[in-house]
Formats: structure tokens, C-alpha cells, sequence
């Protein structure tokens, strides 16, 4: 019997709240709770079970969050609430002696910065407890960690270059939206551009880097090199490796709205006076920004996400190329949500599986590529995401 509390009920806990309950001989209780209950309770009426039950929480509130922890008593709390939450939720399962798991890292609210240095930091405490934190169980990061940690275990001797290689080939009919949480997704992909070089970072203006990629089963798509959460854990954890990029597809239309929000000031983060009253503007712009979890009733077409990797095996170089495409509309059908929360929803309720069979379970704070990888791979061809690796091949980059 094991019991889960799920911290977040947008796009993504929408699919992490579907999977666990279609798997009830591994999660057997559900409590999603949020700050606004009545999604919850929308998430809890579609999925229709017994065993799914919701509350409401401030996860800004250590004292609240411990309360609600206490009285429900579950195995793991899985925080697909915003990453601002997560050191709360990471001091709140300390308190309470429960395991802890995440998708993305912290970020903190006044500054549009993330890195692991602050979660890293519990690494002491998580291990005297005897408790596990699994930081970044989404998709990217999260899968594409565990896709490298399976091709440095099976098809390399040493890894020398990765490309994260990251495609939304979907159409959501809508002018301008994003696809997951509008503050988070503006902040990151507005970022100056950086990636790991020999030994050091190189940074870039933001989408300096570019050229069109081939995606399986796709095409050709512009893709732009960004910085991305899991190159910071990628390079400390595989120090073999000489080059690491990510890569992202934006369309024109994206750049250009993207563009026009920046030069007049609606991606700002620092409040400003507005009819006597403080906002922040990239808040205020969310509010009036499509909801990315009603996208997926018109959403069409596929992301494809993938590791293309070169290295060395026996002495001669390799290529490798490993990823996954997965459709908008099949995302809909089965969860009522587009593809990017999909692709981050499943790959958490994995983890969350993998901690619970015990195969995931160690004292600490770890990243997903410092478990063994072949568990997770293999469920998640059983869950949704199913993977394809091509040996040998152009990987044009
Ligand atoms: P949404 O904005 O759709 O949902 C966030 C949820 O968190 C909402 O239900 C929101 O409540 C709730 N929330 C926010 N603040 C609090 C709080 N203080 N207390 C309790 N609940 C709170 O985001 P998504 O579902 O799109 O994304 C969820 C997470 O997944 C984000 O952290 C995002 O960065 C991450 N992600 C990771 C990816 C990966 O591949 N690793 C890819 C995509 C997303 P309310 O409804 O009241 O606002």
C-alpha cells in the first residue's frame, strides 16, 4: 500500500494525477492538493475514483504544508507545483520524514536564475534523515538524464559530445501561447544562451546559436541552443564529456511575440505600480496568456525529444541518437492535456514508482541520472513514452 500526495493540479499534476490512478497496485491513495482546490476537486471528478482525494495547501507555507503531511501520511510528495515552492516543500518533508520528488529546480521568485546549488544543498540533511529527494523527474529534465545515464551504462565507454534535442512540431491554432507554466516557460527561454565547453561554460545572446535540425518522423525545424536545467547535473555527473548543449525548436511567430513582450516590458519580473496597486507584469501577462492546460483540445501534431550522442565504444567512435515522439492529440485522448505536460506528468509518476518499488531509494539528494536507468526505461514504453535508438548514424551536429 503506498500513498502519494501530488503538490501542483495544473497541465502537468492533471497527467501525473491520471497515470497513478490507472496504476493502483502501485499507488494505492492519491491527495492532490493545490492552492486553488477547485482544480483539484476538476482533476478528482474526471479521473472518477475512490482513491483519489484532494485538499487544499499553500505550498509557500512550511507550517501548512507539514500539517496537511502529517494528517495524510503518505510515502512521497510529489511537487509539480511551481519550482518557487520547491526548497518549501524540501523543508516541509524534512520536518515530517518523508521522501521527496520534483520536475524542475528551484528558482527563486525575485531573480530569473535556476540552478541546483540551493537544492544540492540539503544533500546533509536528506542523508542524516535516511531520506531521498529525486530532483527533475520530468521530461527534460528527467528523461533526457536518463536517457544519457543508459547510453553511457550500454553503448559507450566514455561520452564526448551530448545534444539535448528538443522539438514541439504541434499547433495549437492559437496566435501566440506556451506550453507549459506562461511565467516559468518566458523566463527560461528569454535567458542569455549557455553551454559547457571544455571544462567551462560558454555563454551566448539569447538564441545566437541556431540552425535547422531533422527530427524523426518531423522534418526540418529551426532549433535554437538554450540553456537548460540538466546540463548543470549532465556535466558534474558524466565528466567525460567535452561538449553539452540544448537545443529548442521556436517557430517565427513564437520569436516575434516573444520579442515584442520583452521590448515593452511584459516579461519583467520586478513589481510595478499599476492603478495604485503593485503587479508584476510577467504575472499579470499570465493571467491574459492562453491557460497551456486547455491547449489540448485543438493541439495537433507531435514533440520529438531526444539525446544524440557521440563517444567512444571499444576504442572507435560512436553515434547514438535516442528519443521519443509523442502526439498532442494522443496526450488529449488519454488525459485531457497537450503533449508538453504529458511528456513531464509521466516521467514523474515513474519516478515516483521507481522510489516506491525500492529501486529508486537511497539516502540523499539525487538527480535522476544517478539511479540505475533501466527500470525507468522500460516503464516508460509501458506508460506512454515509448523510445527509439538509432546506432551509427548523422547526428549533424
Ligand atoms: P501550471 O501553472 O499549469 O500549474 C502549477 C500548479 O501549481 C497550479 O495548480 C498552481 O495553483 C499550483 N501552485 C502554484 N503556487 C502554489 C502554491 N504556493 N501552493 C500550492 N500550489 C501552488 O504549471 P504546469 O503544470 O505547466 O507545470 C508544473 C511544473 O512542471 C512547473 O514547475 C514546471 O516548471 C514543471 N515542468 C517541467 C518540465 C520538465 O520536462 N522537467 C516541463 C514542463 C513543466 P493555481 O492554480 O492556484 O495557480
Amino acid at each position: 500500500m503506498s500513498k502519494v500526495l501530488l503538490i501542483g493540479a495544473g497541465g502537468v499534476g492533471t497527467v501525473v494525477a491520471h497515470k497513478m490512478a490507472a496504476l493502483p497496485e502501485v499507488f494505492s491513495e492519491i491527495l492532490i492538493a493545490s492552492r486553488t482546490k477547485a482544480k483539484c476537486d476538476a482533476i478528482a471528478e474526471r479521473i472518477g475514483s475512490k482513491r483519489v482525494k484532494t485538499a487544499r495547501v499553500d505550498a509557500d507555507n512550511v507550517p501548512e504544508l507539514v500539517k496537511l503531511i502529517r494528517s495524510f501520511g503518505p510515502d512521497i510528495v510529489v511537487n509539480v507545483a511551481l519550482p518557487y515552492q520547491d526548497l518549501h516543500i524540501m523543508d516541509a518533508c524534512l520536518e515530517t520524514g518523508v521522501a521527496y520528488l520534483d520536475t524542475a529546480n528551484y528558482e527563486p521568485p525575485e531573480e530569473a536564475k535556476f540552478e541546483y546549488s540551493w537544492q544540492w544543498a540539503y544533500q546533509e540533511r536528506y542523508r542524516k534523515a535516511g531520506l531521498t529527494a529525486i530532483l527533475g523527474c520530468g521530461f527534460d529534465p528527467g528523461v533526457t538524464s536518463v536517457f544519457t545515464a543508459y547510453a553511457a551504462k550500454h553503448h559507450f565507454d566514455e561520452i564526448h559530445y551530448l545534444d539535448i534535442v528538443d522539438c514541439n512540431a504541434g499547433d495549437h491554432g492559437k496566435p501566440f501561447a506556451t506550453n507549459f507554466n506562461p511565467e516559468i516557460n518566458i523566463r527560461e527561454v528569454t535567458q542569455k544562451g549557455k553551454y559547457w565547453e571544455n571544462g567551462k561554460w560558454v555563454y551566448t545572446e539569447p538564441h545566437e546559436i541556431h540552425k535547422p535540425l531533422n527530427y524523426p518522423g518531423i522534418g526540418p525545424k529551426e532549433s535554437y541552443v538554450i540553456y537548460h536545467e540538466e546540463l548543470e547535473s549532465l556535466v558534474k555527473n558524466f565528466p567525460t564529456l567535452k561538449r553539452a548543449r540544448f537545443w529548442m525548436t521556436f517557430g517565427q511567430e513564437y520569436l516575434t511575440h516573444l520579442r515584442v513582450i520583452q521590448n515593452i516590458g511584459m516579461a519583467g519580473i520586478e513589481p510595478v505600480m499599476f492603478e495604485g496597486r503593485e503587479i508584476v507584469p510577467i504575472q499579470f501577462l499570465k493571467a491574459v496568456l492562453p491557460n497551456p492546460g486547455d491547449l489540448g483540445e485543438n493541439y495537433k501534431g507531435w514533440t520529438s525529444i531526444g539525446c544524440r550522442i557521440k563517444g567512444i565504444k571499444d576504442g572507435r567512435g560512436k553515434t547514438y541518437y535516442v528519443y521519443n515522439n509523442c502526439s498532442h492529440e494522443e496526450a488529449y485522448r488519454e488525459t485531457g492535456t497537450q503533449a508538453v505536460s504529458y511528456t513531464t506528468g509521466v516521467p514523474a509518476a515513474i519516478g515516483t514508482m521507481m522510489y516506491l518499488k525500492g529501486l529508486w531509494k537511497q539516502p540523499g539528494v539525487f538527480n535522476v541520472e544517478e539511479f540505475d536507468p533501466d527500470p525507468f526505461m522500460e516503464q516508460l514504453n509501458l506508460q506512454g513514452l515509448p523510445w527509439v535508438e538509432l546506432h551509427d548514424v548523422d547526428l549533424e551536429l
